[in-house]
């Protein structure tokens, strides 16, 4: 799989940026049987047979129906035939409204009616697992397959792992746990996994074989000096540009949801890396669609894990470098 070069004359419309260039090592995972062994997305992975499998006691979050009174619904009904327009609330629509969320209660996300049946509220509230939650394995990878995965105390194996339910978490989402782990130390290796609880559509990953290709990417605008950041702001193809979209391991993180905002270590407040981009698809601009060997594009970037994180945005994990155990942050966007 290869990516398009970025066009000679693009970085020299922005003097100076080409010493912000950073590689990152994009994953290009695609469908495909997995071992142990090896770097993937999803599958089984080499664990020492003596260590405890993680679990999740975090509640998750699951949508509640609230039945609303026939009444009600009838005067929201009558409330908007009285609009004016489709977009413009009627007189005392709003306070009916406000009287949903009151009965729906804490927790309410809105209204609605599935295939035709009653008007019902929704309300998403906390359930807690049956017990101890094994997690599932999201991927494991190798430092000699992938340049760019950051190698904390020497580390040369990364194992991700995640409960794949939406939780109370900032943000919400999946609980995440990492191994960093040294090849060379894993003997006696663990036959078969606990299961756990059946997880939420999109944090399910198929297998999936990686293709790694190493690229170079350029920083999010807000990370840049003043002169250069204020030339990305006003070109529209910048991050299309500069920043590849997709699964990727070190590189630069974009912030177009919330401009950027500071990763730091949750023991040492220090600054931490990027280490991981769980996206939930590759497809981007043409500057980064991905073509095969023979050079027609690869139409299988779109959703090749399945996994589908919040609302089709990526969950990012920075780490600490230079805490003992490489204590990590999640952020999605
Ligand atoms: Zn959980
Ligand atoms: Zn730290």
């Amino acid at each position: 799989m290869i990516t398009p070069p970025l066009p000679s004359d693009v970085l020299a419309r922005y003097p100076g940026l080409e010493k912000f260039g950073r590689t990152a090592t994009r994953l290009h995972p695609r469908p495909g049987a997995v071992t142990a062994t090896g770097s993937h997305v999803g599958g089984p992975l080499l664990w020492p047979a003596g260590e405890p499998w993680p679990t999740c006691d975090t509640p998750y979050m699951v949508q509640e129906e609230v039945p609303l009174p026939a009444e009600l619904v009838a005067r929201m009904r009558e409330a908007e035939s009285r609009r004016t327009q489709a977009h413009v609330l009627a007189d005392g629509e709003l306070e009916l409204h406000q009287e949903i969320a009151r009965l729906v209660g804490q927790g309410f996300s809105g209204w609605g009616s599935r295939d035709g049946g009653p008007v019902v509220g929704y309300r998403y509230g906390p359930r807690p697992h049956a017990g101890p939650n094994p997690m599932i394995v999201l991927a494991q990878l190798r430092a000699a397959d992938l340049p760019d995965l950051p190698r904390p105390g020497g580390a040369d194996l990364l194992q991700v792992l995640w409960c794949p339910f939406e939780h109370a978490l900032a943000p919400w989402g999946p609980t995440v746990e990492l191994r960093w782990r040294r090849e060379a130390d894993l003997a006696d290796l663990l036959a078969e996994p606990p299961r756990g609880e059946a997880g939420t559509d999109g944090y399910v990953p198929r297998p999936c074989r990686l293709n790694p290709e190493r690229i170079v990417e350029y920083p999010y605008p807000d990370e840049l000096p003043e002169d250069l950041r204020r030339l990305a702001d006003e070109d529209e193809e910048y991050l299309d540009t500069f920043l590849a979209p997709g699964w990727k391991v070190g590189g630069y993180a974009k912030w177009n949801l919330t401009d950027l905002l500071p990763t730091p270590c949750p023991r040492c407040a220090g600054p931490t890396t990027l280490a991981l981009v769980i996206d939930s698809s590759e497809r981007g601009s043409a500057r980064w669609q991905p073509a095969r060997a023979d050079g027609e594009p690869d139409h299988d970037s779109d959703e090749p894990t399945e996994v589908v994180v919040g609302r089709y945005g990526a969950l990012r994990i920075f780490v600490c470098l230079t805490c003992p155990d490489a204590p990590f942050l999640v952020d999605q966007q």
